[in-house]
């Protein structure tokens, strides 16, 4: 066993971690010891193949489809430095007022976290593609949403000298979106903060504040760790979990925090998603370019959906494709026609959906999808297919209808098509990436973890800073949000500073 001391270990480096990083990296310059452990590997710029199935099982825990409990929805988060924000899509929005007004958390925000994200766009160059960069499958989301006179507006996104290579979701191979790995590490790292990656943390002493850890052997690819493999203690003064929403709360859990904190791993949230498709008559530009340059929040109210542009690969594409035969086969044969639509349903925070450990300390996300959920799909499938033939679809494929093409002859007849008797659990492929909750902030430890700093109740020395802390889901895409929130987090590790330094390691 190896032992280690730092002042400062924040556990994950994804957007929550990168930014807690950068921030708390002048304490670094200053002398203090500050390490990020992170799970996955460093990437190099050669191992961004853009082979589909090979960057799913380098970059994604469970190659990209780890099952709920119930096998209903697979969750997509990576495993990486620089966490998921290797793997977004890089879409940048700060999160509307409305939605902080609905969180109700007494002492957070909009004006704050507001500010806090517009750091972070200025530090990620956030901006508008200009018109000439938007492909096809993108400027014909926005032609139909308007021809049915629905709003819909453009994404911002984090981007440097992108070249539309379209493979975002498998890691940028041209180092054009701007995640963690690129900026908040790169330089937190300048400043003395030491990453240590294929680092494990298995758990959390609450007792002696010391870490167990395992540092994983070298693979094929990515820089090698700068720890030996072997297993680790390593004793600190503060601890900041951002592993991320479902490993956060299960490392909590699995270092015996379950019993006093009841609502650890519970009220977690995912947007359930949807990916719908349509065919058209001839080729479109849908594989290059950004995939994602636009939504509609038209939906938001009363039916608690947003839809996005989007453009998925030919595996997850055929995954999503409810049936199989030659209809599939047609639809696979012709790829360069297709046309995407991306459904967030918004789901509401319970406290029966949660991660749980197994009996070896792996997470279970514990998740049912609800009623409001699947009426959520079955009226943005209706939606979307409207958008498809607007925007001149020939044919649409809708999960939830009674035949596997509603063809434009039929457009007329897409209420009495797709309907809630059709929808099938099982037989619908839902996935999530906006994985939300599990150490919600609040102000008491009957129904919060944290509080509105991110500092775990009771225990002055752990914080949470990442997408764990949501004590609802955001109704937008997150990234910026987390960003903000760890922000705050990282700002009450730096009040802290004055005690540090008049306080043994590890007590
Ligand atoms: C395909 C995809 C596209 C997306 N697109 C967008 C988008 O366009 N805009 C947007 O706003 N959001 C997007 N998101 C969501 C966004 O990426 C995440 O919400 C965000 O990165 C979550 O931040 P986090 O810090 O909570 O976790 P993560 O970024 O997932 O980071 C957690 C890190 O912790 C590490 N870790 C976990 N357990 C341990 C452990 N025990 N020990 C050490 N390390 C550990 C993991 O390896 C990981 O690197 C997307 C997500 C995906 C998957």
């Amino acid at each position: 066993m190896h032992t280690k001391e730092f002042d400062i270990v924040v556990v994950g480096s994804g957007a929550g971690g990168g930014a807690v990083a950068k921030e708390l990296a002048p304490l670094a310059a200053h002398g203090m010891k500050i390490a990020v452990l992170e799970w996955g590997p460093k990437f190099r710029e050669a191992d961004y193949t853009g082979r589909e199935v090979e960057m799913a099982n380098r970059l994604y825990f469970d190659g990209g489809g780890f099952l709920t409990k119930d096998r209903n929805m697979t969750l997509a988060f990576a495993r990486a430095y620089g966490g998921s924000t290797v793997v977004y899509t890089g879409t940048s929005l700060v999160i509307p007022k409305e939605t902080l007004g609905r969180w109700g958390v007494p002492g957070l925000s909009w004006d704050d976290l507001s500010r806090r994200s517009q750091k972070y766009k200025e530090e990620n160059n956030v901006h508008l593609l200009e018109p000439d960069l938007i492909n096809d499958n993108n400027r014909l989301f926005y032609e139909g949403c308007r021809q049915l006179g629905y709003q819909v507006e453009q994404f911002p996104l984090n981007l440097k000298g992108c070249q539309g290579s379209g493979m975002c979701n498998m890691g940028c191979p041209n180092a054009a979106k701007q995640g963690t790995h690129r900026v908040q590490l790169p330089a937190a790292e300048k400043q003395g903060v030491q990453v240590i990656t294929r680092c494990e943390v298995k758990r959390i002493d609450m007792e002696t504040r010391a870490l167990e850890a395992v540092v994983h052997p070298q693979e094929s690819v990515g820089e090698p760790s700068k720890w030996a493999p072997g297993r680790y203690q390593i004793k600190a003064k503060i601890v900041v979990v951002a592993a991320g929403a479902v490993n956060s709360p299960a490392l909590l859990l699995r270092s015996g925090l379950g019993g006093r904190l009841p609502a650890l791993g519970r009220y977690w949230t995912c947007h359930p998603a949807l990916i719908l498709v349509a065919q058209h008559d001839r080729s479109i530009t849908n594989y290059y370019g950004h995939p994602k340059s636009y939504y509609c929040d038209e939906f938001v109210d009363p039916d608690k959906f947003l839809l996005e542009t989007c453009m998925y690969f030919p595996f997850v594409t055929a995954k999503n494709l409810a049936g199989f035969g030659p209809e599939h086969a047609s639809m696979m044969k012709r790829m360069d026609r297709l046309q995407m639509i991306l459904v967030l349903a918004l789901d509401e925070a319970l406290a029966q959906n949660r991660v749980t450990i197994d009996h070896e300390g792996n997470p279970v996300v514990d998740y049912r999808i609800g009623d409001q959920t699947i009426d959520s799909f079955v009226a943005s499938m209706r939606a979307s297919a409207k958008i498809f033939f607007a925007a001149g679809a020939r044919r649409v494929h809708a999960p939830a209808a009674k035949k596997f093409f509603i063809e434009a002859e039929e457009k007329n007849q897409i209420d009495a098509l797709i309907t809630r008797d059709d929808f099938k659990l099982g037989k619908v492929s839902i996935s999530a990436a906006h994985l939300m909750g599990g150490c919600r902030m609040g102000t008491n430890a009957q129904d919060s973890v944290t509080d509105v700093w991110g500092q775990v109740h009771g225990l002055p020395w752990l914080f949470a800073a990442d997408a764990s802390l949501f004590p609802k889901c955001a109704q937008i895409n997150p990234y910026l949000t987390i960003m903000a929130l760890a922000d705050r987090a990282a700002e009450a590790v730096r009040s802290r500073v004055g005690e540090l330094k008049t306080q043994p390691v590890g007590v």
